[in-house]
This record gives structure tokens, C-alpha cells and sequence, in this order.
């Protein structure tokens, strides 16, 4: 069993600092620091983690979208490990939606994001994948890939408005039918 990480917490400088590319994909360390970043997501029911979360300051995400207790909603995916990812291309459309982050426990916000998007990643075995995401996995991604560069959801919001407390998020738009939202 590898070990759960703890998760830097807004506020902290890791969070802001720009991640450096991997250079060897088969090296030990950054195997280990895959296998903990798993452990992590699934014990603090992430959908996505970056490594900068974790306060490592390398080009590493996880995509992992699956319903769970922070987002009952969410479409199931098996994990993908991205190493190195960039994007390629987005859509023109942006869409707004909920998002939360681990490392800012308490608060959603409605965020833009692109609808559709292009990306390009390496995979654990080292190889490039090129993939087209849509809806709930390419804003996982766009929110992983901003914390690559330093940024927090907090600042792709469009007002201070848009956000509200975990517990109002859960009272307010989780328990409502999607035919009333
Ligand atoms: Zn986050």
C-alpha cells in the first residue's frame, strides 16, 4: 500500500510555483510519486490531482472521473495518468459549471471553461497520446492543467458570486433535479 500524500492548501507557495517537465518517465521516483498521487485521489474523493498538489513541482495529472461522494454526478472513466501534458486545441464555446478543488477544502465555484478540447500527453509506458476531451473531463483537465502553471480556480472565476460554500453547493445544486437547475 503506498502512502497518502497530505494536500498543500491555498495559501501555500507550492501551489503557485510552475511545474517542470519529466524528463524519464520510467524513473522510480516518479513511479512511487504516481502510485501515492492515486492513493491520494481516491482516499480524498478527487476526480483529478496534480502533482504541484502535493507540493512536487513536476508536469504530472491525473484524469479520474467517477461519481463519488464530492461529485455523485460525475461520468466514470478508468484514471489516466498524463505526464508532460499540453493543449493543442480548444473550442471556441466556453461553458460554466461547478468545480471544487482539494487544496481549497469548503468552496465551489461556477468556472468557464472550453466545452471541448485537444490535448497531448505521455503516457506511463512513454509513448505520446493525442485525445480529444468533452464536458465534465475537460474542465477535470483544464483545472488540473491550470495548476500546472500556478493558477487555482479561484482565479478563472467571472465574479466573487459565483461561489459558495461546500455545504450550500451540496444543499442547493446537488439535491436539485436537473429539470429545475
Ligand atoms: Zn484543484
Amino acid at each position: 500500500m503506498t502512502e497518502t500524500l497530505q494536500i498543500s492548501q491555498l495559501g501555500d507557495p507550492a501551489l503557485r510555483q510552475i511545474a517542470l517537465p519529466i524528463d524519464n518517465v520510467h524513473d522510480e521516483e516518479v513511479k512511487r510519486l504516481i502510485d501515492s498521487l492515486m492513493t491520494t485521489l481516491v482516499s480524498s474523493n478527487g476526480v483529478g490531482i496534480a502533482a504541484p498538489q502535493v507540493a512536487v513541482p513536476y508536469q504530472l495529472l491525473i484524469v479520474a472521473s467517477r461519481p463519488n461522494l464530492r461529485y455523485p454526478n460525475a461520468p466514470t472513466m478508468s484514471p489516466t495518468v498524463m505526464i508532460n501534458p499540453r493543449l493543442l486545441s480548444h473550442s471556441q464555446e466556453k461553458v460554466k459549471d461547478w468545480e471544487g478543488c482539494l487544496s481549497i477544502p469548503g468552496i465551489r465555484g461556477l468556472v468557464p471553461r472550453y466545452r471541448a478540447i485537444a490535448v497531448e500527453y505521455t503516457t506511463l509506458d512513454g509513448t505520446i497520446q493525442q485525445q480529444t476531451l468533452t464536458d465534465f473531463v475537460a474542465r477535470i483537465f483544464q483545472h488540473e492543467f491550470d495548476h500546472l502553471s500556478g493558477l487555482v480556480f479561484l482565479d478563472r472565476i467571472e465574479s466573487t458570486q459565483d461561489l459558495v460554500t461546500e455545504q450550500e453547493y451540496l444543499k442547493r445544486i446537488v439535491s436539485t433535479p436537473a429539470d429545475l437547475k
